[in-house]
């Protein structure tokens, strides 16, 4: 792929493109049109995604309002309280959080953190975003999810800025009140998918989210990615391939891996047939290192780093699970690895509004992308893709953390 049909992809997606929204689904139907364009016709999957329209969200400081985003799908109403700061999840921590408001140092929360929450008793959570040093009113729109709440009830949920978190406990507030009105609806979320056929009717799955959360314009994270396959689409189609290539570009990737985990479900009794997936999550930045994540055999990650140092290409290849599409499929059993450049978070920071085309290299675009392409080419043009389906039991500990079903040791 040219470094000018990679930049006029950046720049005609340079724009917040949030799951469930008109923006996402005009990506979608970009991206379709990439294909179509590539000779590859496409088709696009859709699936549902609870959505939350916020009418009104205020969060009040011992009577004083504060900028605050509500979390989406977290109910509305009104809650009063003294004020917590939890800065850990420890048993001794979240017993401090009965009938408090609790405010957390992360943005978000997992499974079993939010159910201790309500065990112990908490009336609300004020999580936090950013930076102290980004704009006020650069505040994160999240969900609270239904995975998180599990049988357990819903409490209103606010993110404020992380400056006026750390306000918060410099004016020695007392009290906090959260109120929050919005109308809960199930909406609509797409996958885009296309084919390349090869002479077995069995496939390399190469997937890619394309959506952004609520302030990023998600360049990096993960256009990045989506002109990755694209490219590798590009360098392969006229090959004669054993294999065949199915591209999946996943929407609301960033509310939990929804589109990956649609695609798995609504195509399980195809997976015996998928022979391996290769994710990509962000890539072709200035700065950062290669990584490969591996959920699949010792014998693919030792593969990865002799294919990169025979190409000259150094990868960092690890077995494990990367927080990302690659996972839904690894936990069905199908052989996964996600590939990515991981730049510094001071370089290239991501879910914010400075995730912007700038913070990509064309030049390294084609590079990662030349790897990339290589390592799928030989795998699809195996006689037998060679990588073993048995999914290794520290991959199976991890992914049984990591989709919590058991808690982190
Ligand atoms: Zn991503």
């Amino acid at each position: 792929m040219t470094q000018e049909l990679m930049k006029r992809i950046f720049a005609e997606t340079d724009f917040v493109h949030r799951s469930g929204t008109p923006e996402e689904l005009r990506v979608a139907e970009y991206l379709k049109a990439q294909c179509d364009a590539l000779g590859v016709p496409a088709w696009i999957e859709s699936f549902p995604v609870a959505m939350g329209e916020i009418e009104e969200a205020h969060v009040y400081a011992d009577g004083k309002e504060i900028p605050c985003k509500g979390f989406f799908c977290c109910g509305s109403g009104e809650v009063e309280a003294e004020l917590y700061y939890m800065p850990a999840q420890d048993p001794v921590s979240v017993a401090g959080a009965k009938d408090k408001i609790v405010l957390m140092d992360s943005s978000g929360i997992g499974f079993f953190g939010y159910q201790d929450l309500m065990k112990a008793g908490a009336k609300g959570i004020l999580f936090q975003y950013g930076d102290i040093h980004y704009p006020i009113d650069d505040i994160d729109e999240r969900d609270l999810r239904a995975a998180v709440v599990g049988e357990e009830q819903k409490v209103l949920c606010a993110m404020l800025n992380t400056a006026d978190a750390v306000n918060l406990l410099r004016s020695e507030t007392k009290r906090v009140k959260i109120s929050i009105r919005q109308r809960e609806y199930e909406g609509r979320s797409n996958n885009v998918i296309a084919e390349l056929p090869g002479k077995r009717d069995e496939w390399i799955v190469l997937s890619a989210h394309y959506d952004t959360t609520a302030l990023s314009h998600g360049s990096y994270d993960n256009m990045s990615g989506c002109v990755g396959i694209l490219g590798v689409l590009e360098a392969l189609k006229d090959k004669p391939l054993n294999y065949g290539l199915r591209l999946v570009f996943c929407g609301s990737e960033e509310r939990g891996l929804l589109g990956s985990k649609a695609y798995t479900k609504d195509h399980e009794a195809e997976l015996p047939k998928i022979a391996l997936n290769v994710n990509l999550d962000m890539i072709g930045t200035w700065l950062g290192k290669f990584i490969a994540k591996v959920s699949a055999e010792d014998k693919l990650v030792h593969y990865l780093s002799y294919i990169g140092a025979e190409l000259s290409f150094p990868v960092e290849a690890k077995q494990g699970v990367y927080s990302s599409d690659s996972t839904p499929f690894a936990d069905k059993g199908v052989p996964a690895l996600s590939f990515a450049r991981l730049a510094s978070p001071n370089a290239a920071p991501i879910h914010c509004r400075y995730d912007l085309p700038e913070v990509l290299s064309m030049a390294q675009m084609e590079k990662d992308i030349a790897f990339i392409a290589e390592f799928t080419r030989r795998m699809a043009m195996s006689a037998v893709c060679p990588v073993g389906r048995d999914i290794p039991e520290k991959v199976k500990t991890e992914l049984d953390e990591y989709l919590f079903r058991k808690r982190r040791a």
